[in-house]
C-alpha cells in the first residue's frame, strides 16, 4: 500500500487543508491562552506528538480534522465517491495510528483529550472548551490528591466510638 496520490487526489487534499478560516488547533490554543492556561506545542518527547501538551495537567490534546481522522457519524466526514477504497484505507490507517498513540500516552499516565474540528464552530466552541477545562481540572485534582485513608475504613472506628459512648448516657 502506497501513500502516493494522483493529482486529483492531491487537489482534493489541498482544498481540504486550505481555505477553511482559522486553523482548528489555533482556536483551541487561543481559548486556552485567554483563560490563563499555558501549554507547549508539538512536543516531540511526548508520544504521538500531540498538538498541545499541558505538562502541569499531564494532558495531551489532539485537535483532529473530522475528515482525516474519520470522525464517526460527523457531517464533515464523507468519503469521496471517486477512489473510495483509497480514502477508506488511508483514513483507517490514520485512525489506527491515533489509537496506538492514545494508548501509549494513557499507559504513561497521560490524559488524552481529543477535540474534533466540528466542535470548534463559533456555536460550539465555548461548550467544547468548558468541557475540556473540566477534564483538565479533574485530572489535575486526581494527580494531586493527597493519600488519605479510604472513607469506609475511617467510618468504622467512628461508629464503634458512638456505640461505646452510649452507656455513659444511660
Ligand atoms: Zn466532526
Amino acid at each position: 500500500m502506497t501513500d502516493k496520490m494522483t493529482p486529483a487526489q492531491r487537489h482534493y487534499c489541498m482544498s481540504r487543508i486550505h481555505g477553511k478560516g482559522t486553523k482548528p488547533e489555533l482556536k483551541v490554543r487561543q481559548w486556552l491562552w485567554r483563560h490563563g492556561y499555558r501549554y507547549r506545542l508539538n512536543v516531540k518527547s511526548v508520544p504521538g506528538k500531540p498538538d498541545i501538551v499541558m505538562r502541569r495537567y499531564r494532558t495531551a490534546i489532539f485537535v483532529n480534522g473530522c475528515f482525516w481522522h474519520g470522525h464517526h457519524g460527523c457531517d464533515k466526514f464523507k468519503i469521496p465517491q471517486t477512489n473510495r477504497e483509497f480514502w477508506v484505507n488511508k483514513i483507517k490507517r490514520n485512525q489506527e495510528r491515533d489509537q496506538q498513540n492514545y494508548q501509549v500516552l494513557h499507559d504513561n499516565g497521560w490524559q488524552v483529550i481529543v477535540i474534533w474540528e466540528c466542535q470548534l464552530t463559533p456555536k460550539r466552541i465555548e461548550e467544547t472548551m468548558l468541557r475540556v477545562e473540566l477534564m483538565l481540572n479533574e485530572h489535575f485534582l486526581a494527580l494531586h490528591q493527597p493519600k488519605v485513608v479510604p472513607y469506609d475504613v475511617q467510618e468504622t472506628p467512628a461508629a464503634m466510638a458512638a456505640e461505646e459512648a452510649q452507656p455513659y448516657g444511660q
